[in-house]
């Protein structure tokens, strides 16, 4: 993934966040998929027939409890998304925030077409959605250091989530996208940061400002 990948997923995240315009946390995926053109969203156990032939291959992972969400092009114009809802709450997130990702940056056929580079691609997405890079160096900024555990509170994510999402925050975005992500949802994040600490909390490595 070169740095432009990076800031192109990034970006687009942001604005994506942006077009829902909503100030409350966790971001929410389903919602952006829901009023996506052309994207049909079922639970595993209530997918058609049809698609349930379709996609037999791209559904394998799925059944077998190895992903929390697969999404597949039925037609070039129309793509599916199918997700376990038991799956625990913090992976399904991220899953959903990962499939939207393919979708927004144009990443056609399903997960067996999909290059490596791609998935990061969507993982990367996924993180910048939930965890807009603005708000994770506007925090460290205000607590110095910080606990996975205290971002997993915060944006609805596992702490391990949490984790990896440190080297986003020095992504550089465009200015406006920034601070409109900042003026959304800083103040929620604010009210949401768990205060108590417990012991067993991982910390965050260090954040570069962007
Ligand atoms: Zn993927």
């Amino acid at each position: 993934m070169t740095p432009n990948d990076r800031m192109r997923a990034a970006e687009l995240a942001c604005r994506c966040v942006l077009r829902l315009g909503r100030s409350t946390l966790p971001v929410d995926p389903y919602t952006m998929l829901r009023y996506s053109r052309g994207v049909y969203l079922y639970p595993l156990d209530e997918l058609p027939g049809r698609i349930l032939s379709e996609g037999r291959d791209a559904l394998q992972p799925l059944r077998n409890g190895k992903v929390a969400a697969v999404s597949f092009s039925t037609d070039p114009d129309h793509c599916v998304i199918c997700y376990q809802p038991e799956a625990y709450p913090p992976r399904l997130l991220f899953s959903m925030a990962h499939e939207l990702g393919h979708l927004v940056l144009r990443h056609c056929g399903g997960p067996s077409d999909r290059a490596s580079t791609q998935e990061r691609m969507a993982d990367l997405f996924a993180s910048c959605l939930l965890m807009p890079p603005p708000l994770l160096s506007l925090l460290a900024r205000e607590h110095g250091g910080l606990y996975a555990e205290q971002l997993a509170g915060v944006f609805g994510v596992s702490p391990l989530a949490a984790f990896y999402a440190a080297s986003n925050a020095a992504i550089p975005l465009r200015e406006e996208t920034r601070l409109a992500i900042e003026q959304l949802l800083l103040e929620t994040a604010r009210r949401r940061f768990p205060t108590r600490v417990s012991g067993r909390w991982h910390p965050m490595p260090p954040m570069a400002q962007p």
